[in-house]
């Protein structure tokens, strides 16, 4: 038996408890959550660490194959410039994206990350993921504008979606954004959601041009598209909503990505159109693309279920769960360090559907363990000299 005491143990699905200790066993399950109410004893083979003890992370959102990007592109005044300075980069050579891959899955492992989900637009991630103990749900994603693609692109997707194998995790075929894919190919989608009844993750309301665009084909994505003369045959939709209401089965379990321009209105007609809706918060993506963060108090008193990734290395320069709960605790005071930590586990694994390993401290559950260092009690929030240490 191992057992692991701190300051405060959180176990997510419950209070937290002061100098808790959770019991694993050599497999690192979980095999007791103690609370000593004040009765302290010493056991054998215990470690106090200073600090707090959370589960392992869960990054939501994430582009592995993106990591060769790191620190290559200008921050930007919305998601078009960002697209367009994607599209202008040179091409690199394979070893650099999967040396940058391998790196990335090093560091997410050191900052205590466990499960990610994953944006694949190739195979690149593939090999470096099957030698990790991350659990990878794969979202292979679809886009193009141009219907007479779209077979194509369908094809073209399927063959990447069953070259993934012996890799720990899940996969799933899922949509780009709402302004990025063709009428036919959101047939093709939507037959194929239906039938694999999976989860479905979509960059959703992450720009004000994604809404110019649906409604009359107009704004700076509709102007780059008619540059680079590619046909925008989008579904006949006037808005986002829209569009997954149509394209996306209610029953999908779906995680809405972004919502950095989702309105009030929009937040409820998801919540309340979609069976199983989780929000995916990218604060520093957000702030590196558009300048702006999502309406988190909007999106905690409509109770959205809200979930934590960190998007690309192409738009935000750490891929580390901590960090982004970091900015929403400076940006948005009125958030308890509790609520974060739950978007940043147990929601996220709920989000990707495997709390019954990870996201909390619950009995028979292997979540691994992070001590968060330099805590300040008074308030119950990290500080700026506050990290995260691996333990498990
Ligand atoms: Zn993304």
């Amino acid at each position: 038996m191992l057992r692991f005491s701190a300051n405060y143990i959180f176990p997510v699905n419950g209070k937290p408890i002061r100098n808790g200790i959770v019991v694993l066993d050599s497999k690192n399950i979980v095999v007791d959550i103690v609370d000593p109410k004040g009765n302290e004893k010493e056991y054998e083979s215990m470690e106090f660490h200073n600090g707090v003890i959370v589960p392992g992370f869960v990054n939501t959102h994430c582009h592995l194959e993106l990591s060769h990007l790191k620190g290559k592109l200008k921050q930007t005044d919305g998601i078009a410039s960002f697209v367009s300075q994607i599209r202008n980069l040179r091409r690199v050579e394979t070893i650099e994206i999967t040396d940058s891959i391998n790196q990335a899955i090093s560091i997410l492992e050191k900052n205590g990350t466990v499960a990610i989900g994953d944006i694949c637009n190739t195979n690149d991630s593939f090999n470096a993921k099957r030698k990790s103990d991350i659990y990878f749900h794969n979202f292979i994603e679809l886009f193009g504008l141009n219907s007479s693609e779209a077979g194509k692109k369908m094809s073209s997707a399927l063959k990447i979606f069953n070259s993934i194998y012996r890799t720990k995790g899940a996969k799933s075929l899922t949509p780009h954004s709402t302004y990025s894919i063709s009428d036919e190919l959101w047939r093709m989608i939507n037959i194929e959601l239906k039938k694999s009844s999976s989860i479905a993750s979509i960059h959703y309301g992450e720009s004000l041009q994604e809404y110019q665009i649906l409604k009359n084909r107009t704004g700076q994505l509709a102007e780059n598209f008619n540059a680079l003369k590619f046909p925008i045959n989008l579904p006949d939709c006037s808005n986002p909503f829209e569009v997954v209401e149509r394209f996306i089965p209610r029953t999908s379990q779906t995680l809405f990505i972004h919502n950095t321009f989702s309105t009030r209105e929009e937040v409820l007609q998801l919540i309340n159109h979609f069976d199983d809706s989780f929000f995916v918060l990218c604060p520093s993506s957000n702030l590196f693309i558009e300048g702006k963060l999502p309406d988190l108090p909007m999106l905690i008193e409509l109770g959205a279920n809200l979930a934590i990734g960190t998007d690309s290395l192409a738009s935000s320069d750490t891929l580390s769960v901590f960090d982004q709960v970091i900015i929403l605790l400076n940006k948005f005071p009125e958030v308890s360090f509790t609520d974060a930590i739950k978007w940043a586990t147990l929601n996220g694994a709920k989000a990707l559907n495997i709390d019954s390993i990870y996201g909390s401290f619950e009995i028979g559950k292997s979540p691994g363990l992070n001590l968060i260092t330099d805590f300040d009690f008074n308030t119950m929030k990290p500080t700026s000299k506050s990290r995260v240490k691996r333990l498990i």
